[in-house]
């Protein structure tokens, strides 16, 4: 496809490139027969990773818009850069001379409407850009809820750049006028990974937080019994005035405007000066909606990341697939998946048909100091046909559950508090179809805790063996199996 006419109005957001008329110039200079102006909208780890990918396939005109941050960063180490362990410069994994060198232009600003027909993208700032492939990388927004109150000052999310710019101001600075009113608490509503985040790093501030969880144990809806109630116990430990069973009714204003107190489903009125919303995050599509693409939840793709339109492809945290691969979820919010669809599409985009297979679902995550692996299949509340077998340390602090099929033993799924384990191995266990027993046979080969760190695994076997009535013999530690030199 021959590349469209490339109309644009950007001095002041345009960047790697200086005035309207160097963009048509270099534009000029890279057309030729059968270049296809690839336009990326979304600068996180989905668009940013296709945008190198086709890079690295080939030598089209390739643009990232994106309204957040001119360059890319890593969402992941916000909380880093709020605690004071890293600058923000840190989380930008590559140097601002790198999209200038691989020849990726990168527009700040927001895409407001899309014509499909016409090929052609209307910004916020009121410049057009044509496409002729489109790729919607477009990422998440936190969950609202339509609570009373969810938009006062002093209330916000955790997710983009400007929420961590907030969240600076809404806990640092005097927030009301004049005056020099402190932050001593905060209520965070929602227990799932991004609360936690926010507890912990509001706690290094010294501000006294309160966590609003409506389910029986933290993040119930993922976590089994046990583990929630480790994680509790940690929060506990950790000085946060967990509240199970308790969901957010009412924020309650000043005089300003600002949060001053939520009210609880409990009919308790909580005083804070800022409340955290991290009730998950929903696909950030508003201004899709209702238009000629296929949305739901997400944007509707294929497994190659088509959406209903030609040429328009969606990846991310903003996809919902039609059929979503083998043992995954419609939609998945996490950072991998997101970089392995902006491969994927890379490669559709340049002829090289591929489908999206992520295999083995897998995950981590810290609750304060407890690590958090998963991998597979492990499902928050007991499955027709499956089995459970879950070791906790006596402290507490350290467990692990194993998933397996009630009939052939078949490993299902893993879950690790407080022990790393190899991710290739498990994944490749998965894949072959383990038994259980195998497992725990060979789970010193799976450990990967540093040296010297205590092990578990004489420990987790003789409790295995007690509870099923097996005879499972620990094995020594064999690099061959790990490096996978066997048979
Ligand atoms: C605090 C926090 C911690 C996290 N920790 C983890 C973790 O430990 N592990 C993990 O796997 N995942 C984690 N995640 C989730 C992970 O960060 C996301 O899954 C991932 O960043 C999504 O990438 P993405 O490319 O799909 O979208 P995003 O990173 O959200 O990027 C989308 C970009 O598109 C821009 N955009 C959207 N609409 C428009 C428009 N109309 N015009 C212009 N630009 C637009 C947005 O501004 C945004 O910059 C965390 C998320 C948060 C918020």
């Amino acid at each position: 496809m021959l590349l469209v006419c490339y109309t644009l109005w950007y001095s002041k957001y345009t960047f790697g490139l200086s005035s309207t008329l160097r963009l048509e110039l270099d534009l000029q200079t890279r057309i030729s027969n059968f270049m296809q102006r690839i336009v990326i909208i979304g600068n996180g780890i989905s668009g940013v990773t296709a945008a190198r990918h086709l890079r690295k396939l080939g030598k089209d005109p390739i643009t990232i818009i994106s309204e957040e941050t001119p360059h890319f960063f890593s969402r992941t180490a916000l909380m880093y850069v709020y605690m004071g362990h890293m600058k923000f410069e840190h989380t930008k994994p590559y140097e601002d001379s790198f999209w200038v060198k691989n020849r990726i232009d990168l527009v700040q600003d927001r895409v407001e409407e899309i014509d499909y027909e016409k090929k052609s993208l209307t910004m916020k700032s009121g410049g057009q850009l044509s496409y002729d492939v489109l790729v919607l990388a477009l990422g998440s927004k936190p969950n609202k809820f339509g609570w009373p109150g969810q938009d006062l000052k002093g209330v916000q999310g955790l997710y983009s750049f400007q929420d961590l710019e907030l969240l600076e101001a809404n806990t640092h600075k005097p927030f009301a006028t004049g005056a020099s009113k402190k932050v001593h608490r905060a209520v965070i509503v929602g227990g799932g990974l991004i609360g936690v985040e926010l507890a912990e790093m509001l706690l290094t501030r010294g501000i006294e937080v309160t966590f609003l969880v409506r389910e029986n144990r933290f993040w119930g809806n993922v976590l089994p019994l046990e583990e929630g109630e480790m994680v509790r116990r940690h929060l506990i430990q950790h000085h946060v005035d967990l509240q199970l069973e308790t969901e957010l009714k009412e924020i309650l204003s000043d005089e300003n405007g600002r949060a001053k107190a939520v009210v609880t489903s409990k009919g308790e009125t909580i005083e804070c000066q800022v409340v955290g919303l991290t009730a998950g995050v929903s696909p950030n599509i508003e201004f899709l909606k209702e238009t000629a693409l296929e949305t739901q939840r997400g944007i509707m793709v294929n497994e190659y990341l088509e959406t209903n339109h030609p040429d328009v492809y969606a990846i991310g945290d903003c996809v919902q697939f039609s059929t979503p691969p083998p043992g995954r979820r419609a939609i998945e919010q996490v950072w991998y998946t997101g970089r392995m669809m902006g491969e994927v599409v890379a490669q559709n985009i340049s002829g090289k048909k591929q489908k999206y297979a992520p295999g083995f679902w897998f995950n981590s995550a810290k609750f304060f100091d407890i690590e958090y692996q998963t991998y597979g299949n492990v499902a928050a509340n007991p499955v027709e046909g499956e089995m459970n077998f879950y070791w906790e340390e006596k402290g507490g602090m350290i467990g692990v559950r194993l998933v397996f099929a009630a009939d052939n033993h078949k490993l299902i799924g893993i879950n690790t508090f407080g022990i790393r384990m190899r991710h290739e191995l498990i994944d490749r266990w998965l894949r072959e179809g383990q038994t259980v027993e195998y497992v725990l046979q060979h789970l010193r080969n799976a450990n990967f805790d540093p040296e010297f760190y205590r092990t578990f695994e004489a420990e987790i076997v003789k409790e295995f063996n007690s509870a099923m009535n097996a005879n499972v013999v620990l094995a020594k530690k064999s690099w061959k199996q790990i490096l996978n030199l066997t048979k």
